[in-house]
């Protein structure tokens, strides 16, 4: 890439404050690397794992990377998180809903009790956490004239997740309050897409690639591999482009034709 290029390139996100939910690993590291790489200033929120947050925050490209731990789980903590972004950053532009998780729970062999945990720690992470954090960034957002915010949702909300229903659950969920929000916030010049994701080569699906049903994960998709992490940054990338916000309320499919709808 020519150096004119690269300076195109970089100039895209400068000076916006951009915010990543779970960008401390996995399809969120290459998210916030994606947006530091054009010029952005990231906030990485992370849970538990410092080591690997203060890690994507050493890598980084440019200037004044923040990290920030909080539960998404905690409405207080998601509110005193997205006030420290906003006062250290004076401002957020950009909003990245990534975090989330995914626990086994077949119905045939999970026992009731085990079965109550899933649904209420899978909803209150990838439902409860990223209504959350909208709530608060998009009375921000309000307040300073619009943004963009983009939530991660998956495949797995239009295909079903067999051995993980409440994740399916959870992203149709997401994918839903998406929008609504679109439709709610475009008069405030808040404009909302989401990512939904197959497979991705990340730490989430390290056992199953490499496990026994490795190959036929990989031959759902007739390009016989899954998605990089750098994949989905792209697409997050273009939903939080110049130019991209008549695409508001839209869910792009990043499955490699695995699973097609219309
Ligand atoms: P990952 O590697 O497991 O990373 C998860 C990230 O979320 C970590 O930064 C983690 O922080 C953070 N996190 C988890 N629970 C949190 C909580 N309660 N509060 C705050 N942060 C929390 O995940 P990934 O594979 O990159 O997936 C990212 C997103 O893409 C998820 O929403 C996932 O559902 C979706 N997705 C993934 C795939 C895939 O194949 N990987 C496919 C479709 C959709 P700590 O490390 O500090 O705990």
């Amino acid at each position: 890439m020519s150096a004119r290029e690269q300076k195109e390139i970089r100039s895209e996100f400068d000076c916006k404050h951009v915010f990543v939910t779970g960008g401390s690993r996995g399809i969120g590291r290459a998210i916030a690397n994606a947006f530091a790489d054009r010029g952005a200033r990231v906030a990485i929120l992370f849970r538990t794992n410092i080591a690997a947050a203060n890690e994507t925050l050493a890598e980084l490209s440019g200037k004044g990377h923040i990290i920030v731990q909080a539960d998404i789980t905690k409405p207080d903590e998601v509110a005193t998180a997205v006030s420290s972004v906003i006062e250290q950053f004076g401002g957020l532009d950009i909003v990245v809903n990534n975090a989330g998780i995914g626990i086994s729970h077949p119905l045939e062999s999970t026992s009731y009790d085990d079965w109550q945990t899933a649904w209420r720690q899978t909803i209150d992470t990838n439902l409860h956490g990223p209504a959350n954090v909208c709530f608060c960034v998009a009375r921000h957002m309000i307040e300073s004239g619009g943004g963009r915010i983009v939530n991660v949702t998956s495949r797995g909300a239009f295909r079903g997740e067999p051995t993980k229903p409440a994740y399916g659950a959870s992203k149709a969920g997401l994918n839903s309050l998406s929008q609504s929000l679109a439709v709610a916030l475009a008069p405030h010049n808040i404009f909302l897409g989401v990512v939904a994701p197959g497979f991705v080569n990340t730490e989430l699906t390290a056992d199953r690639l490499e496990g026994k049903e490795g190959d036929e994960i990989r031959a759902q998709s007739p390009l016989n591999r899954v998605a990089e992490p750098e994949e989905v940054a792209h697409a997050v990338l273009f939903l939080c482009s110049d130019g991209s916000e008549f695409s508001t309320g839209t869910i792009i499919d990043l499955n490699g034709a695995s699973y097609l709808r219309s």
